[in-house]
């Protein structure tokens, strides 16, 4: 597997946010969104097996806990996450997989939480979700929109209305994406689109969704990685 990171933080997303967990973030992504704050998990990393990274979250979290595998995008090593998710699984992780739903997610596990996005328009990356994708989600999966304005707002809420989504999953999250040069201050100010001003479209619109910070970018420096 191509691996960028294996570290042990504080989630700062999902209905997780909050909780140790260790992160196993692998390289590459095959899409590219204009807020990406990832773009570092494009090139490099270092090669390593499916055993060197399960004994790594079992060092960082022995005896279970939390653990998300994201990216970049996850699923492009799916020959080799699909078996560490089984592993995890086994090892009684707990385990998330943050995906950008672009990729077949037939082979996810059963027991793993997948955390899916929708891309919306002005990620630059709108139409990539795939929508078969929808029939894999279970009552324990999460999707995420994460928006940048009101046109992002619309199709979010559109897209969740029309596909019923409050009733299909644990939780759906509407998440202002942040500057991906946001550094200095830990503050809303580097939200692309006002976290008040979501609020107010959601409380007026009756929206079943939840609003979602990346509590990440207000407790560590947002242009520090790794944390
Ligand atoms: S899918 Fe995720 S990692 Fe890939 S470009 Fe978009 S935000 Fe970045």
């Amino acid at each position: 597997m191509q691996v960028t990171e294996i570290y042990k933080s504080l989630q700062g997303e999902s209905t997780y946010a909050g909780m140790l967990c260790v992160f196993v973030r692998l390289t590459g992504c095959n899409l590219r969104c204009s807020w990406c704050d990832s773009e570092y998990t494009f090139q490099g990393g270092r090669k390593m097996t499916v055993a060197e990274v399960r004994n790594e979250v079992l060092r960082l979290s022995p005896g279970g806990g939390l653990v998300e595998i994201t990216g970049g995008e996850p699923m492009l090593q799916e020959k080799e996450v699909v078996p560490l998710m089984q592993y995890l699984l086994d090892d009684g992780y707990r385990v998330l997989l943050e995906t950008s739903g672009e990729r077949p997610l037939q082979q996810v596990p059963a027991g793993v939480v997948k955390i899916v996005d929708v891309k919306c328009p002005d990620s630059g990356e709108q139409g990539m979700f795939r929508l078969a994708n929808l029939e894999t989600l279970a009552a324990h999966d999460e999707i995420k929109f994460v928006l940048s304005s009101r046109a992002d707002y619309e199709f979010a809420r559109e897209f969740t209305a029309r596909h019923h989504l409050a009733e299909r999953v644990n939780a759906v999250l509407f998440s202002p994406a942040f500057g991906k040069d946001a550094a200095g201050t830990r503050t809303s100010s580097h939200c692309l689109l006002d976290p008040q001003e979501l609020a107010q479209w959601m409380i007026a619109d009756n929206v079943s969704a939840r609003l979602g910070l990346q509590l990440h970018k207000f407790i560590w420096d947002p242009a520090v990685k790794g944390v």
